[in-house]
């Protein structure tokens, strides 16, 4: 099948984003790619579609266990032949799975990179043809990343030991040119296509605001966010105690993440928060590291992370279903002593403990200070965050705290002064939509959900629903031109759907 046939049967998408068609050309020209993504670019699809259409299967090295669940469960939604090889399997579940490998029953195959080289993968693995080797979160193979991960450097070695070198992709949303430099040659990528897109995202509105009383500014920011569901992290595991008790003494639904809680109790908090029984999830940076939830709709920050890095993969965790999404700062002074001191004690983060370098804190050093610079910024935000990661934009984007002329929350004023520039927030993608029949669908969507025991945006995301209530489709026809509808999912979810707006139209009486 062409590849643009595979999108719109397996995918349900009519086109690729910006930086996606590159991304695929390369790969299926034979070519290597390194590509340089921030979370919600769509870097999965970069891999999957080309997947789809080589003659062999296709290897997924991943460091993230939830994050090759989730994948493989979305996949299998779409009809693709998907698994996953890692230690959360039983040893009978990786028995049966490396079996059914070995039969050529899957196309795309989730792999830790500590299994690459044992023997019952590679038992497993001879006589498949091997077409793609994509690198997920490809910066673990760096040892200036934060998160090195030594299986990583198996991956070379694995590679060189097939019969046949398959083009290798790598991706990450580390864009710093010293991790760039160190996955090229660590992975010995030939000549790659470098591709570095989709750093700015439009539908996130950045916002610092500079609490006089942090829990009185959390508790507005909720309830202006009111009804939705979203991510509070804090810095230290103290921190998110309190703000949880806080947050559930006030009735609002929450969930805590953090390393200190026994794995259970972790685990069925983020199965919580993403199955949409908990709405709030408070949390450390332990939390969302291969968190593939795309309907989080904002992002708060109690206290300053410690680099921008940090704070923009954090906060790009909202919206990334495309729509709009919160992403706010609270910032003190306090907050650069409290950052200040976790470096010097040699802790990268509260949550984790890296020998202490000198080398390594100057480096971390100079990431508070640009941290820092950005809360204190008069100029456009997200001009700023683009700056820092080497990207073009506009000098003022009309959507962030600054641009926006909102120097903080109501009557704690920072005054921005003639820097601010009023404009008004560019309103997003909007047709005539009635949010009655948005409702109506969210709930089958839900009653879909429970039914497959998968989250409801694995069955359709929100994007997906505006366009159903805009398009509103007759039949199966129509309803697999609406953008993230393929022919799976058609045929699984459709006539359910398609009774949901038909009924609606009759009472509408047109
Ligand atoms: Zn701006």
């Amino acid at each position: 099948m062409q590849p643009s046939e595979v999108l719109q049967t397996v995918f349900g998408y009519n086109t690729l984003r910006p930086g996606q068609q590159p991304v695929v050309d390369a790969i299926l020209s034979g070519r290597d790619v390194l590509a340089v993504m921030p979370t919600g670019a769509g870097k999965s699809l970069c891999y999957q579609l080309p997947a789809l259409c080589l003659p062999g299967i296709t290897l997924v090295v991943s460091p993230l266990i939830s994050l090759m669940r989730d994948q493989v469960m979305a996949l299998v939604q779409q009809g693709v032949a998907a698994a996953f090889l890692n230690s959360s399997l039983t040893p009978g579940q990786y028995a049966k799975a490396t079996a059914n490998m070995a039969a050529g029953k899957y196309k795309i195959i989730y792999v830790a990179p500590e299994r690459l080289l044992t023997p019952r993968f590679q038992a497993a693995l001879a006589g498949l043809e091997v077409s793609l080797v994509a690198v997920d979160e490809a910066h673990c193979v760096s040892q200036w990343g934060q998160d090195f991960r030594p299986g990583y450097l198996q991956i070379a070695p694995f590679i060189a030991g097939l019969p046949t070198r398959p083009p290798v992709a790598a991706f990450t949303a580390t864009a710093t040119p010293a991790v760039r430099q160190d996955i090229a040659a660590l992975l010995q990528l030939d000549d790659p296509h470098i591709e570095m897109t989709g750093f700015d995202r439009p539908n996130l509105r950045f916002r610092v605001i500079r609490p006089q009383n942090r829990n009185a500014a959390l508790l507005r920011l909720l309830e202006e966010f009111d009804g939705q569901s979203g991510i509070v992290y804090c810095m230290t595991r103290k921190a998110v105690d309190a703000v949880c008790e806080l947050l559930e003494r006030k009735g609002i639904s929450a969930a805590k993440y953090h390393a200190g809680m026994e794995d259970d109790a972790r685990r069925a908090a983020q199965e919580d928060f993403l199955f949409d029984r908990v709405r709030v999830m408070v949390a450390t940076n332990a939390f969302g590291m291969g968190i593939d939830k795309s309907d989080v709709r904002f992002v708060i920050h109690y206290n300053m992370p410690l680099d921008l890095e940090s704070y923009y993969q954090e906060a790009g965790r909202a919206g990334r279903d495309g729509e709009p999404g919160q992403c706010v700062l609270l910032y003190s002074g306090q907050d650069v002593r409290t950052a200040q001191f976790l470096i010097d004690k040699g802790a990268e983060s509260a949550d984790d403990a890296p020998p202490p370098d000198p080398v390594l804190k100057q480096r971390a050093e100079e990431r508070l200070r640009r941290m820092t610079f950005y809360c204190n910024s008069r100029r456009c935000l997200r001009a700023e965050l683009m700056r820092y990661f080497g990207q073009p934009c506009a000098p003022q984007c009309g959507n962030c705290s600054v641009c926006l002329g909102e120097g903080s929350a109501a009557g704690e004023a920072v005054n921005f002064g003639g820097a601010a520039v009023r404009r008004q927030a560019k309103p997003l993608a909007e047709g005539p939509m009635d949010s009655g029949l948005f409702e109506r669908l969210k709930k089958k969507r839900a009653e879909l959900a429970r039914r497959q025991g998968v989250p409801a945006f694995v069955v359709f995301t929100d994007a997906t629903l505006r366009q159903m209530c805009i398009q509103a489709p007759a039949d199966r026809a129509a309803l697999l031109q609406v953008s993230g509808v393929g022919e799976a999912k058609a045929r699984r979810y459709g006539d359910e759907m398609l009774e949901v707006i038909r009924a609606w139209k009759e009472e509408q009486g047109s």
